[in-house]
């Protein structure tokens, strides 16, 4: 979802004022509104008079902010109404209010007790690991909108907005996310923040045009009119007519890409490159089964049980996988068994205390502690499977070795699956494609790992985003070493990974032999107009150059010189 960015604005006629790293490839021109700071705690307030009337109006205050929140939650869309549910669970935490009622006792102020809880919550997500570290600043709203309330002030947030407005923040969170107005807000621009951050991933979901980590944010005045470019990451202040007219046709012809093109991807000359869905939630397969995709290049299986305290049923499971399937009609559908561990922790299946969790017991090796879930799960796609009329192919994620993959086909098999393939996120499997393509019928690579392991970079780190490139050759020569065995045994290599929603490293990966490329269905229309414009030849001329190039940045420049202009002008 989000897109590393190249920190020079190669479409602007003017100098950039500020940088940071582009989420999608969205462009608009509005004015600044800067999200209302929070009330804080008085630094002097006073211990409570009456402790009781102190705690009973903290406990007002979280259940307050907490029903304001699932209400919200009940009127947005999937993955915004699921980020609200949760802050609103923040909101309920028994643990957080009698740690402020235990403050207010020992002679705190209540706003300050409110302050401090929280504060004390806050280090320990910090020091749980990246993906926890992010959700600080749920945390950090909710305790801002509980603290208005203890004062008996507005709670922060946005004015009403009557023109084209970038809303600029130090952060965002998601309840500001979800309640932005749509009519009138074009954009996002926060100092903080990374590519995975709640922001990032509703932005995406919205189809905003947004930047995270621009540093200096916060001193873009008022009211002042700026242009943001997410494909290149730049904020321009004041810009000038050209680069406003740019930009606005940029955003024109990407809307009007909607409608240019549709039905299965194809390049120039005809050669098919299946368009398909990434999907997680059972609300998300339904909304993406309307658009105009091939079906579901991965169906993420463990975002439905995130929240799960217990391993879920195979009745459960059926129940889920039906409904998803069913939405897909016969179109295919590739399953992901759960990749548990690292960034996506399932209480069901604990890991053990690690030192570097993205290099641990996760993924397909969950499988060496907890078999019955595997065993379990191919049991529930096989009978949700036998119920629908969907193509269902199966894959597993993070295998390393030929052992894994033989083992991994086999499983698959004997629950009367037919199609068994592997995920590409390893180096150790993409460098050993060749001898594990002989074993799956199919592979997908999966660029958000590869990249993290191939360039030894925490996905998490928006510190490092520039490392954290696909477009990295080092990542590329991996990509072609998987697309190379796939076509020498003649069975299907696909990018389910974020790489796949760029349309000109897309054009590159087909380059590299990928027949199948699945990202979050609102990137599909502009990828698809890309390959429209692109023959097989000019794809492969692409790849070589990427390939040769000293780095990422130069790999894209590169590309940028062999595309169609009417492409670059779409993105
Ligand atoms: C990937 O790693 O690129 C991938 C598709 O899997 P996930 O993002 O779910 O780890
Ligand atoms: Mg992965």
């Amino acid at each position: 979802m989000a897109t590393t960015t190249s920190k020079a604005a190669k479409s602007s006629t003017a100098t950039p004022t500020l940088t940071g790293i582009g989420v999608g490839r969205g462009s608009a021109v509005g004015s600044v509104v800067k999200l209302a700071a929070a009330a804080k705690a008085p630094v002097d307030e006073p211990a409570a008079a009456d402790t009781a009337a102190a705690d009973a109006l903290v406990r007002s205050s979280f259940q307050y902010v907490a029903t304001n929140l699932r209400v919200r939650a009940a009127a947005a869309q999937a993955a915004t109404a699921a980020v609200l549910e949760a802050t609103s669970l923040m909101a309920q935490d028994p643990g957080l209010i009698a740690d402020v009622e235990r403050r207010i006792k020992a002679g705190t102020g209540p706003a300050t007790a409110v302050d401090q809880a929280v504060e004390g919550f806050c280090k320990i997500l910090e020091a749980s690991g990246p993906y926890l570290a992010e959700r600080v600043t749920d945390l950090r709203d909710v305790r801002d909108r509980i603290v208005a309330h203890v004062l008996g002030v507005p709670e922060p947030g946005l004015p009403e907005l009557r023109k084209p407005t970038i809303v600029v923040a130090t952060d965002l969170a998601p309840a500001d996310t979800a309640s932005l107005d749509l009519e009138h807000v074009v954009g996002i621009v926060t100092e903080l923040g990374g590519p995975t951050s709640h922001t990032a991933i509703i932005a995406a979901q919205l189809d905003l045009p947004c930047l995270v980590r621009v540093d200096g944010a916060m001193t873009l005045a008022e009211d002042a009119t700026i242009a943001i470019d997410a494909a290149h990451g730049t904020v321009v202040v004041d810009p000038d007519d050209t680069l406003r007219e740019a930009i606005l046709s940029r955003a024109k012809a990407r809307a009007a890409l909607k409608t240019a093109t549709g039905g299965a991807g194809r390049t120039k000359g005809g050669q098919s490159v299946q368009l398909l869905a990434n999907i997680g939630a059972v609300e998300d397969a339904e909304r993406a089964a309307k658009e105009d995709v091939e079906g579901v290049g991965l169906f993420r299986t463990e975002v439905l049980f995130l929240d799960a305290a217990t391993a879920p049923t195979v009745a459960d499971q059926v129940t889920a996988y039906t409904k998803v399937f069913k939405a897909f009609g016969d179109r295919k559908v590739v399953v992901r068994t759960l990749d548990a561990g690292a960034d996506k922790p399932l209480a069901f299946a604990p890991s053990e205390e690690e030192e570097n969790p993205a290099l641990g017991v996760r993924g397909l090796r969950m499988d060496r502690r907890f078999p019955q879930l595997l065993d379990d799960q191919l049991e529930a796609i096989a009978q949700a499977a036998k119920a629908t009329t969907a193509k269902v192919w199966v894959m597993a994620p993070m295998v390393s070795t030929v052992h894994e993959a033989r083992a991994f086909v086999q499983r698959v098999r004997s629950h009367g699956l037919p199609v068994a393939g592997m995920m590409v996120e390893v180096p150790a499997a993409a460098l050993r494609a060749r001898h594990m393509m002989d074993i799956v019928d199919f592979a997908s690579i999966g660029t958000n790992d590869l990249t993290q392991y191939a360039m030894a970079t925490d996905r998490m780190a928006g510190e490092l985003a520039e490392l954290l490139d696909p477009w990295q050759p080092a990542v590329l020569d991996l990509i072609a070493a998987a697309g190379a065995a796939g076509k020498a045994v003649g069975k299907p290599v696909g990018v389910c990974g974020e790489a796949a929603r760029d349309p000109l490293l897309a054009l590159v990966l087909v380059g590299l032999g990928i027949t199948s490329l699945s990202m979050a269905p609102a990137g599909v229309p502009a990828v698809r107009f890309a390959l429209s414009r692109t023959d097989i030849e000019t794809c492969e001329a692409m790849a070589a150059a990427a390939r040769n190039a000293e780095d990422a940045a130069a790999g894209r420049a590169a590309v940028e010189k062999l595309v169609d202009p009417e492409v670059l002008l779409a993105l």
